[in-house]
């Protein structure tokens, strides 16, 4: 079997398909020496020593060594040094690599192969013993931390102490003589620490490291780290083996990182550092600063520090030849390591860039647009979810912060503001201009005017499907939610977290990108939807398949679902209309009255209002189709709670305020979200869908006078179990409309269709498509009810649950696909059987998780219906399911 690959000279045994085999370091690296680049040479032990290692007791296979044994004298017949070679050392590096960049790995040892013999040999053929004796102490500190488990400091005190006693302040002002005491005492050090001497066989240091690299595969950070990134440790590593080039060889040699592209801008310009008379962990280490490749860069940075492009032209001309192959060649954005040693280039590392979600658009349609690559590769390379960061404003990555607490990113973008702690205080701050943030332990739909006001909301309790939560990504505000470290004193006006309090007034800064809650303001940098957004989802509309509408109910809400591309309202919750001044004591009333004819005055009361919003609503969309819910929450929600509220409500009722009290009482329910809900509202009180219905209907007609175009009104009964209430709900509003046609003239064209949110619903899809002219898969309450996990609460528990691999993520963000995705599956089968043109959407959470979205396109859905903001992501998702 072949176990080592090597490259170098122009050549290499591997190339970049051998990825699974080479890791992706060897892959690049075989590769760019086939490309006929600067590489020094060297060769790479497969990913199935590693897997064989493992399988055998932590042993190597037979014809290993012999193999690398051909390696070593490969690289000697490339540079003419012989690794272990007394008077002429060739020194190597030894590299962990992954299929996968994984951090959590074993990295790197440099210098391997020098020793007390050694250390000589090189000082001669370099002329320079300092260096000689800097590269042995770093090799001896390197090897100990990462082959020995030694760590630094102990190092690092010895040298403290050395330089302390000599009066020193900088390693530069140590002597190559200082350097050699140093080495003395770093293995004395060792030795008495470790019980035993500094390995000075070069064979030796080599197979240790080579262990140490294997080993590292199965250490814990590692282990971690492929549980979160669902890498199967089956894949292994493989080890890099490599002639060391020095780029602290003096003033002509550097070392240093590049990107082809800036990964933040996106920008099409070199961008990196480097550092001369360096080697490469001074670059990470931060010590010193680094300079700039370019003289435009280093002239935007303010730097007085030379450019590569001037220190060392002929370098950088070479440089950014080589950086122009790489990236034509991977067709793609590079990520570049290299070394200068003594005017000579050498390239280190080569792979694909981590980028912003804003380069990463650029990048790919200026890509596009040149040729490199097609734009369904543009579409595929923009991750969907990182849209998000382009469409809020989000914190100055550069900025200073003190975060107090972490809680869900519920909502994306940042918001600072003063802390407030009712929406009542929020909506009076919004009059006198003052920004602020609405912190609450939980919201309910009383607190939505609140919200609307706030710049951004802050929970300490419940989930991503929580009030807080849909809400706020509803109005594309900032939230972070169940921030449970964080206690909330409404009485006191404070909250407290770690140690610190902040009082009502005190401003407060969230990010609901990744939940940080922070104390004081934090600078922001505001989202510019450039021309490449644009471009690139107009790309994206012409693969995708699955249509996209946004759920939506103001016309604030409706207005951006539009403008960021929306094709419809695939659900208008109405009792959101419910809350706004004017209609809410008309709404108590109509819940509290006695009777039915006490309803229907209140209910009377309601029409104008609700056929005003829908009217709007109609209007905005302008033709495009409008799903409207029929009332759905627990009537508890909208009750009164304070004595002057009750008392309003009384004297409107004409009852006493004790009796009102009394009648409140009897709508206390122990789980609301399974109790007098959706549609079991319109069975025990017809007259609410009825106005409900005929504000529809009533609105339709002025609508379609106004905008001259149809409008077909899609009528959605939530929560049902089955035909029987879903019908009982559609002869209200079929006689409804039957009575608006009569009172107008006008012909009315609409549909009646159902949520599915429960299973029994499901199951029972071939029965309900008997009437039901739409399905939309309410998948918030369906993932409650296939679970019986609440979907305010499930926050305590669900973070155990996925650490533990219950669930990989939370189902209420990403959809269950084997278990609420089947009932899913069962219900679109059995739904068209009887219906074959049923038109099925999702309005659930789901619509705007790409993952989710994936899925409806599978399953063949018509439509996924989200948040406004989430349109662009669910647009982009939908193309890509479908490429
Ligand atoms: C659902 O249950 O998925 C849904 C869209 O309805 P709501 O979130 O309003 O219960
Ligand atoms: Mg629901």
């Amino acid at each position: 079997t072949k176990w080592v690959y090597t490259f170098g000279d122009g050549k290499a045994e591997g190339a970049a398909e051998m990825r699974n085999l080479l890791g992706g370091k060897g892959a690049n690296l075989a590769e760019m020496s086939n490309l006929g680049l600067p590489v020094p040479p060297g060769f790479t032990i497969s990913t199935e020593v590693c897997t064989w290692y493992y399988a055998h007791g932590k042993t190597y296979p037979a014809e290993l060594k012999g193999q690398v044994e051909a390696a070593l004298a490969h690289i000697a017949a490339l540079t003419g040094r012989t690794f272990g070679d007394p008077a002429n050392p060739q020194l190597v590096s030894v590299r962990s690599g992954a299929r996968a960049s994984m951090p959590g790995m074993m990295d790197t040892v440099l210098n391997l192969g020098l020793n007390d013999g050694t250390v000589d040999a090189v000082a001669e053929a370099s002329g320079d013993a300092r260096f000689a004796y800097d590269s042995y102490r770093r090799f001896i500190q390197m090897y100990s931390n990462v082959v020995l488990d030694f760590p630094h400091h102990h190092f690092e005190e010895v040298l403290d102490a050395f330089k302390e006693e000599k009066g020193y302040t900088l390693d530069t002002d140590l002597s190559a003589a200082d350097w050699k005491v140093i080495v003395g005492k770093y293995k004395d050090l060792v030795l008495h620490e470790l019980g035993a001497p500094f390995p000075q066989d070069p064979h030796d240091q080599l197979w240790g490291a080579i262990g140490a690299v294997f080993s590292s595969w199965m250490n814990q950070r590692a282990i971690v780290y492929r549980r979160l990134h669902a890498i199967p440790e089956s894949w292994g590593t493989a080890v890099n083996v490599q002639a060391m080039v020095f780029g602290n060889m003096g003033d002509t040699s550097a070392t240093g990182v590049a990107f082809t592209r800036n990964p933040s801008t996106g920008e099409n310009a070199l961008y990196g550092e480097f550092l001369i008379n360096a080697q490469g962990e001074d670059v990470v280490a931060g010590i010193r600063t680094p300079q700039n490749i370019t003289e435009t860069a280093r002239i935007a940075a303010g730097s007085n520090k030379p450019s590569m492009e001037t220190a060392l032209p002929e370098v950088f001309t070479e440089f950014q030849r080589i950086a122009g192959v790489l990236e034509g060649h991977y067709r793609d954005m590079q990520d570049l390591e290299f070394t200068v040693e003594r005017g000579k280039l050498w390239m280190l590392q080569t792979r694909s860039g981590k980028r912003t979600a804003k380069a990463a658009l650029r990048i790919a349609v200026e890509m596009a647009h040149d040729g490199v690559i097609t734009k369904e590769e543009a579409i595929a390379r923009v991750d969907p979810a990182a849209l998000d960061q382009l469409l809020h404003p989000m914190l100055d990555p550069k900025a200073d912060k003190a975060v107090i607490g972490s809680g869900l990113p519920a909502s994306p973008g940042a918001a600072s503001g003063e802390m407030v702690f009712s929406a009542d205080e929020a909506e009076l701050a919004k009059t006198q201009g003052r920004k602020v943030i609405l912190v609450r332990i939980e919201t309910s739909p009383e607190d939505i005017h609140g919200m609307h006001a706030a710049e951004g909301i802050l929970t300490t309790r419940g989930g991503m499907t929580s009030h807080a939560a849909v809400v706020a990504r509803g109005m594309g505000k900032p939230c972070v939610c169940g921030a449970g470290t964080i206690r909330v004193d409404y009485a006191n006006g404070t909250i407290t977290s770690g140690g610190v309090t902040l009082r009502k007034g005190d401003i407060l800064t969230i990010d609901g990108g990744t939940g940080q809650v922070i104390a004081g303001a934090v600078p922001m940098l505001q989202p510019e939807l450039s021309g490449e957004f644009g471009t690139l989802m107009g790309w994206a509309d012409a693969v995708r398949k699955l249509k996209v509408r946004a759920n939506a109910e103001t016309p604030l809400d409706a207005r951006t679902a539009k403008s960021f591309g929306a094709e419809g309202i695939g659900l208008s919750r109405t009792e959101h209309m419910f809350f706004d001044a004017g209609r809410i004591k008309s709404v108590r009333e109509m819940i509290l009255a006695d009777d039915e004819a006490g309803r229907r005055t209140a209910l009377a009361k309601l029409l104008p209002f609700q056929r005003q919003d829908f009217v709007e609503l109609f209007e905005i969309m302008d033709g495009l189709p409008v799903t409207i819910r029929l009332l759905d929450p627990p009537l508890h929600e909208f009750l009164p709670h304070t004595e002057a509220e009750i008392a309003e409500v009384a004297e409107a009722l004409g009852v006493s305020p004790q009796k009102l009290a009394a009648r409140k009482k009897e709508f206390d329910e122990f789980n609301p979200m399974l109790g007098f809900r959706g549609c079991r509202l319109a069975i025990a009180f017809p007259e609410i869908a009825e106005m409900q219905a005929r504000a529809i209907f009533e609105a339709a007609v002025a609508a379609e006078k106004s905008t001259g175009k149809p409008v077909v009104p899609e009528v959605m009964v939530p929560l049902i179990t089955g035909k029987r209430e879903f019908d009982l709900v559609k002869e209200v509003i079929d006689a409804t409309a039957k009575k608006v046609e009569e009172e107008t003239g006008a012909r009315l064209t609409y549909q009646v269709g159902t949520m599915i949110e429960l299973p029994r619903a499901a199951l029972k899809a071939d029965e309900i498509a008997e009437t039901a002219e739409f399905f939309s898969y309410g998948t918030n309450d369906l993932t409650q009810t296939t679970y019986g996990i609440s979907r305010d609460d499930a926050g305590t528990f669900l973070g155990p649950y996925v650490s533990k691999g219950i669930m990989e993520v939370d189902p209420f963000v990403s959809i269950d696909v084997e278990g609420v995705g089947e009932l899913v599956k069962i219900a679109t089968e059995r739904g068209r059987k009887t219906r074959p043109n049923i038109k099925l959407g999702i309005c659930g959470e789901h619509g705007g998780d790409p993952a989710s979205v994936a899925f409806c396109h599978e399953v063949g859905l018509d439509y996924v219906s989200c948040s406004p903001f989430r349109v662009p992501i669910a647009r982009l998702a939908a193309a890509q399911a479908a490429l």
